[in-house]
């Protein structure tokens, strides 16, 4: 993508990121696109993936890839943990410390370079807990 690309979409990506960051539930790029729809009729899907990336590129927001389900997206930049419900399949930040010191054991017992982790938690959130 060039550099042309990237500066013609900047009104499409501003309201993408606005919506990506009015919540909390790390949603997938279908939902991301219903929201947007309601503001800019006209955009299609693939210009919502497209945006995604390059906010994705500018450190904006992080992907979260999990295997053959769907990518969701999440609008806070910073590292931190998720937790995943396995009965509802919500997505939930972890408002704990990352532990940047594992880095260092892996580096020890594999002699490999680590310039990061990812850490997801699963079990049952406090709504699916209730059931
Ligand atoms: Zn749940
Ligand atoms: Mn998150």
């Amino acid at each position: 993508m060039n550099e042309e690309t990237k500066r013609r979409m900047t009104k499409q990506r501003r309201l993408i990121l606005e919506v990506l960051r009015s919540t909390k539930t790390h949603p997938t790029a279908d939902w991301i696109y219903d929201r947007v729809r309601e503001d800019l009729p006209n955009i299609s899907l693939g210009t919502v993936y497209r945006n995604l990336k390059v906010l994705q590129e500018l450190g904006e927001i992080n992907e979260l890839n999990y295997g053959s389900s769907y990518s969701r997206f999440d609008g806070v930049p910073m590292d931190h943990y998720h937790f995943c419900c396995e009965e509802c399949g919500g997505v939930y930040d972890v408002e704990m410390d990352i532990h940047p010191s594992i880095n260092d054991e892996v580096e020890d017992v594999t002699g490999f370079i680590v310039n990061q982790h990812r850490c997801e938690f699963y079990g049952l959130c406090l709504d699916c807990q209730e059931e």
